[in-house]
C-alpha cells in the first residue's frame, strides 16, 4: 500500500508541560490512557468492560451518553469503578466541558452516526485523539460517506490529533483483514468480497442486532459495489446467491448491500478491480421488513399524527427489542470476513480470512451478543494501539491505512481470533 505512515510517538502531557510546550499546539495527551466513552448502548457496554479489564492501559475510564442512568446500569457491574455522566453528544461546548473536565487521552465514540462530526469537533477544541465505528450519516438523508470526516484531516494532522474512523468489525477488523491479505499473500488484491453472515436465532419474530434505526437505514438502502472504477447501483436487496459458510454453519443466502468500508477501501487498496458487501439475512427478518417498507414504517421524513411531528423508523425503533438486552437469549454464532482473489509471484491466487464468534460465549463474558462484541473489541484494540503509540499519527485514518501487524495479533488476543486459509 503506498500511503501506510509511520506511527509518530506519542509526547505525554507531563513531558510536554515540563517542556514548556503548550498542549494545544501538540495533542493534548496523558500516557496513561484515560479514555472517554460515548455512548452506553450495546456496544458502549462492550467497549467499557473490555477497557475495565486492562488498567495498565485505560487507567481512568468515564461512560457518558445520553441517558446517565444507562451508564450507571453498566458501571455498576464492572471489575473496578469507573466514572459516569450525562451528555448530548450532539452539543459541542457540552462534550468540550466534559473533555475538560475528565482530561481523557481518547475519546471512543459508540454514540450514533448523526454525533461523529460534532464529537470530532469537540476533539479538535480540546486537542484530543478520536476513535469511531461507524461514519457520519445525516439524520435526515439516509446516506452514509467518509466526504464529511475525511475534510477533517488537514485540521487534525495540523493540531496533531489523530481520528481512526470506521473501527469496528465491518467496517473495521474488514478493513484490516484486506491490509493484511494485501501484506502478507498478494502482490495485488483484485477482487475482494467481505461477507457477513448472523447464523443466529433470539426468539423474536423481528429483532436488529445493532441499533434499530440504523441498522433499517443501512439494509433498506439501494446496493452498490465498486467495479472498474465506478459505482454500481442494485434496487435493495435484489442480487443474492447462496454461499457455504465454514464452521458447521452451512449454506446461507447472501445479499449485496453497500457498506461504508468499500468507499476507503476502494480509495486506499491500490489495484483492486472490484469489491463488494454481502450480508445474511433469515427469510422472516426479509418478510418484516418488507411488510413494515410496504407499510411506510421505515420511512425518515416526519409525518404528522394528532399534531405531532413523529418519524416513523424512530417510532418504530421504540416498538422493537432493544439489541443490547438480546444477549442471553440470542443463540449461534458469527463469520465476517473477507474473500479475496489477488495476483502473488505472477500467479491467481484466492485467500479467505474470517472471525467465527458465538453469540453465547459473548454474553457469557461481557453480557452482550456478537454482534456488539464484534463491534466492542475492535474499538478497544483501536484505542489500545493508539495509547500505547503504535497506531499513532495525527490526521484522520482508516483502518486499512495502518499496519495491520499489530491489530492483527491483538485480535488473537482478545477475544476475536482468526483463521486464514489459501482457497
Ligand atoms: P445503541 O443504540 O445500542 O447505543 C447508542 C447509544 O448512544 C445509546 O445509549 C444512546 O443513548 C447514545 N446516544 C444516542 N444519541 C446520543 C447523543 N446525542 N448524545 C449522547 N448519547 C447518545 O447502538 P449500538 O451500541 O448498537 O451501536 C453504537 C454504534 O456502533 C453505532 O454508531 C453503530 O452504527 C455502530 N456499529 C458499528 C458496527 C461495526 O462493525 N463497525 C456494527 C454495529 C454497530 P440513549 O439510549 O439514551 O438514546
Amino acid at each position: 500500500m503506498g500511503n501506510v505512515s509511520k506511527a509518530q510517538p506519542r509526547v505525554p502531557l507531563s513531558v510536554m508541560r515540563a517542556s514548556g510546550r503548550s498542549p494545544s499546539s501538540v495533542a493534548e495527551l496523558d500516557a496513561t490512557g484515560r479514555v472517554l466513552v460515548v455512548g452506553a448502548g450495546g456496544v458502549g457496554n462492550v467497549v467499557v468492560r473490555k477497557c475495565s479489564r486492562s488498567p495498565e492501559i485505560f487507567t481512568d475510564i468515564c461512560l457518558a451518553s445520553r441517558t446517565k442512568e444507562k451508564c450507571d446500569r453498566i458501571a455498576a457491574d464492572l471489575v473496578r469503578p469507573i466514572q459516569t455522566e450525562q451528555i448530548d453528544a450532539d452539543n459541542v461546548p457540552a462534550l468540550v466541558n466534559l473533555i475538560c473536565a475528565f482530561k481523557p487521552s481518547l475519546v471512543v465514540n459508540v454514540a450514533l452516526p448523526y454525533q461523529d462530526l460534532r464529537i470530532m469537533d469537540a476533539c479538535l477544541a480540546t486537542s484530543v485523539d478520536y476513535l469511531d465505528t461507524a461514519n457520519y450519516e445525516p439524520p435526515n438523508v439516509a446516506k452514509f460517506e467518509y466526504k464529511w470526516q475525511w475534510a477533517y484531516h488537514k485540521r487534525f494532522k495540523d493540531a496533531g490529533v489523530m481520528a481512526l474512523l470506521g473501527c469496528g468489525f465491518d467496517p473495521g477488523v474488514t478493513n484490516v483483514f484486506t491490509a493484511w491479505a494485501l501484506k502478507h499473500h498478494f502482490d495485488e488484491i483484485h477482487e475482494l468480497d467481505i461477507i457477513d453472515c448472523n447464523a443466529a436465532y433470539n426468539g423474536h419474530p423481528f429483532a436488529t442486532n445493532f441499533n434499530p434505526e440504523i441498522n433499517i437505514r443501512e439494509v433498506t438502502a439501494k446496493g452498490r459495489f465498486y467495479e472498474n472504477g465506478g459505482w454500481v447501483e442494485t434496487p435493495p436487496l435484489s442480487v443474492h446467491q447462496p454461499f457455504e459458510f465454514p464452521s458447521g454453519i452451512g449454506s446461507r443466502e447472501i445479499y449485496l448491500m453497500y457498506h461504508e468500508e468499500l468507499e476507503s477501501l476502494a480509495r486506499h487498496i491500490p489495484g483492486l478491480k472490484r469489491a463488494r458487501f454481502w450480508m445474511t439475512f433469515s427469510d422472516n427478518y426479509l418478510k418484516h421488513l418488507e411488510v413494515l417498507r410496504n407499510v411506510g414504517m421505515t420511512r425518515i421524513d416526519p409525518v404528522n399524527y394528532n399534531g405531532t411531528k413523529i418519524v416513523p423508523l424512530q417510532f418504530l425503533k421504540m416498538l422493537l427489542p432493544d439489541p443490547s438486552q438480546l444477549g442471553r437469549q440470542t443463540k449461534g454464532k458469527t463469520c465476517i470476513g473477507c474473500w479475496i482473489k489477488g495476483v502473488k509471484d505472477g500467479k491467481t491466487k484466492r485467500y479467505c480470512v474470517y472471525n467465527i464468534c458465538d453469540h453465547q460465549k459473548c454474553y457469557r463474558e461481557v453480557k452482550s451478543q456478537a454482534i456488539s462484541y464484534t463491534t466492542g473489541v475492535p474499538a478497544v484494540i483501536g484505542a489500545m494501539l493508539m495509547v500505547d503509540g503504535a497506531w499513532r499519527r495525527p490526521g484522520v485514518w482508516n483502518m486499512e491505512q495502518l499496519d495491520p501487524d499489530p491489530f492483527m495479533e491483538k485480535l488473537n488476543l482478545y477475544g476475536l481470533p482468526w483463521t486464514e486459509k489459501i482457497l
